[in-house]
Parts: structure tokens; sequence; C-alpha cells
């Protein structure tokens, strides 16, 4: 019995090590893989204390985790917390574009999932509740996100100046815009949801919204690999979830060029 117990207490060990071992491998790998990343963005490295499933479905706490940070209230319209890294590559991009008489300020940043919960239950219970169910899904999608399927979870998406695409159709708004089609990639920012006509799925186009790819490509990466349909759940219409399959319409419904 004693020699059981003994053999038991060592393959728990031998488990508890070999996990911790991986866990700490795959996690250095991750910091590599984005120390590479920003360093050809010419940015201050800012390494994610940890990545894990809660961390993409956005089902940890932003306001208590060191890599992220407030927005400079001149550059917000209230309290906005994004990444580091993040934060110092707009910067950079808010300083060019200030230059040529262009101003940038952040409307969104990070919302965890509990946020997009509120917006996603919102639409549903109030804002749409005559809409049959499936198709009221499908109404709410056309701008807001399922909780934990949103980028706004991973700190590296930001809203700029307006939520109307309209704003950004003529005038001041349209010069902003086409500062940002101009510039922004050379600060690593990029618009994930651009115009359908060329095939791409899910989301209308938002030309407010802007991705810092060298850090969102990592955890949609991630997102592909470990996240299921499983992972998504407990809000209203939850279920509709794997029929519109989110996942492939939705998450990946980004420009297609930042696939390649
Ligand atoms: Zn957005």
């Amino acid at each position: 019995m004693g020699i059981f117990k003994l053999s038991i207490k060592f393959t728990f060990l031998i488990f508890f090590f070999g996990c911790f071992a991986n866990c700490k491998k795959q996690q250095k790998n991750t910091e590599i893989k984005e120390a590479v990343l920003l360093q050809k963005n010419d940015t201050i490295p800012s390494f994610p204390k940890y990545l894990n499933k809660e961390y993409v479905l956005g089902k940890f706490d932003y306001t208590r985790n060191d890599d992220f940070i407030v927005v400079p209230e001149s550059l917000s319209n209230k309290k906005i917390y994004i990444r580091k890294g993040v934060l110092n590559a707009f910067l950079k991009m808010e300083t060019a574009a200030k230059q040529e008489n262009i101003n940038l300020t952040i409307i969104s940043g990070t919302r965890n999932y509990e946020h997009q919960k509120r917006i996603w239950n919102y639409k549903w219970n109030e804002k749409y509740k005559k809409i049959p169910t499936q198709k009221r899904a499908l109404k709410i999608l056309e701008y807001s996100s399922m909780p934990s399927t949103s980028r706004h979870h991973w700190g590296t998406d930001i809203d700029l100046n307006n939520l109307n695409n309209s704003y950004f159709s003529s005038g001041k708004g349209l010069k902003e815009y086409n500062w940002l089609i101009e510039n922004a990639a050379k600060f690593g920012f990029y618009q994930p949801y651009t115009s359908k006509e060329n095939g791409r799925k899910g989301y209308q186009e938002e030309k407010w919204h802007w991705s810092y790819l060298p850090l969102s490509k990592i955890y949609l990466d991630y997102y592909n690999q470990q996240i299921t349909y499983k992972d998504i759940n407990d809000f209203e219409g939850a279920e509709f979830a794997k029929e519109i399959d989110i996942i492939k319409n939705y998450v990946n419904g980004i420009n297609l060029e930042l696939n390649k």
C-alpha cells in the first residue's frame, strides 16, 4: 500500500513538472515571437505575462495586468486601457499625424467579456428584441461581437475619432481616414473590417477600428489553435455561435490581406 501511494505521488510530480516545463516553453516561444515582431516595428517590447484561453476570451482583469496602461486623457474621451506596446506605437502614429494637422482620439480600447456581454445582451433583450432569434444575432453582428469573440478583448484594437462610417466619408473625417490608410501601417496599425466588396465575411466595414497587428496576429493565431465553440457561452443567443460559424466568419472575417 505504501509503495502504491508513493508511486501515485511520484506520478503526480512527474505530471506537474512535465506540464510546468511545457507551459514555460510555450510561453517562451510566444515571448520570442512577440519580441521579434515588435523589434521589426521599432517599439518598446511589452511581453505578455501570460497567454492563455482566458486572455483571448476576454476573461481577465486588464485593469490589474501590468501589460496594460490607461491612455492619456488628452488622447481619449474616457478612461481607456490598452496594452503598453500598443500605446507606444499609437503615440508615435499620433505625433506623426499631428504634424499634418490630423488629430487622432481613442474612443474605445480594451473591453472584457463582461463588458461585451452587457452590450450584446442589451441589443438582444431591448434594441432588437422584436427580430426572430437567429436573425437577431445576425443583426447585432453587423457591428457588435459576441462576448469572447471580440478583438477588443486583446488590448490590441482601438476605435478612433467616430463610430460612424459616414463621418469618415467627407470633410475632416475623410482627411483623417485617408491619412490612416496612407500611414497607419508604418506604425503597425491596420483596418481589419474593410469593405466587403472583395469577399470579406463578417462585420460591416468599420473605418474607425484599427488593430495593432504585430500583437493581434499572435492572439488570433492562438485563438484559432485553442478556442472551440464550447468556450463561447453564457450569454443570450450563444447557441447560434456554432450555427453562424462565428470563429470562421467573424473572428477570422478580417481584411483578407492581413491573413497573408
Ligand atoms: Zn472596434
